[in-house]
């Protein structure tokens, strides 16, 4: 059961708003009935109709975006900066970011239309390797990526295990490439673990997503996911 607005707005007809006004203006009948009350349950088997046009589900449809930096990770910005769904301008389903990278993060970002299917990724019991790359400032003593892989205290708690390897690290700009593999997709929690052990991080990409990786794409650009990766990851 969802309310009437939810399902009409990811029908893809219009937006969350514009559904409640329609209902409103009495344009919505649920199973030949008009219905002008927001808060009514409908499920998917109940016949919806909106200004006489039967709801239609969109195909559901999952994308693989590499996402540049200088993006927010949503469908719209109060600021009118640019958004993860500006680099889709031929697709026509509403589809939005599953969880979000920073920003300033770049890598591999995951957008459908399927909310079932959004929610089974970013449930924290979703345990995938997350796999980033992270240029951080200085170049952290082996005793601090080890707080990092046994887990290290944050303002909500202490970070799951994490796999810490440095790639690199040049002694003249005092800075370091570090790959990092966490589980968990807590808000900012890479950049989080490295200011904890004092490397603030200057630049992050994420690289990996369970078996997914960013593999012929270029930055900005984006694939469809087969059938079969979608199987494999629900
Ligand atoms: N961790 C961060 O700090 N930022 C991201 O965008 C993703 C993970």
């Amino acid at each position: 059961m969802e309310r009437l607005q939810k399902i009409i707005a990811q029908a893809g007809v219009a937006s969350r708003r514009k559904a409640e006004e329609l209902i409103l203006e009495g344009r919505v009948k649920v199973n030949g009935k008009v219905v002008k009350e927001l808060g009514t349950k409908v499920t998917l088997n109940d016949k919806i109709e909106v200004n006489g046009i039967p709801l239609e589900k969109e195909r559901p449809v999952y994308f693989l975006l590499y996402k540049p930096r200088g993006v927010i990770s949503s469908v719209s910005d109060d600021k009118g900066r640019k958004v993860v769904t500006d680099l889709f301008p031929f697709i026509e389903q509403r589809i939005y970011p599953v969880g979000r990278l920073d920003y300033d993060t770049s890598g591999l970002l995951l957008m459908t239309n399927d909310g079932d299917f959004a929610n089974i990724l970013i449930h924290p019991k979703y345990e995938v390797d997350k796999v980033y790359v992270a240029k951080v400032k200085g170049i952290p003593l082996r005793e601090k990526l080890k707080q990092l892989e046994r887990g290290i205290m944050l303002e909500d708690g202490k970070t799951a295990p994490a796999n810490v390897k440095v790639l690199s690290v040049d002694k003249k700009k005092q800075t370091s490439i570090i790959e990092i593999i966490i589980h968990e997709g807590r808000n900012r929690q890479v950049r989080r673990m490295f200011d904890a052990i004092g490397h603030e991080v200057i630049k992050l990409k994420r690289e990996r997503f369970g078996f997914l990786t960013l593999q012929g794409l270029a930055t900005g650009e984006y694939r469809e996911l087969s059938p079969h990766e979608v199987k494999q990851l629900r």
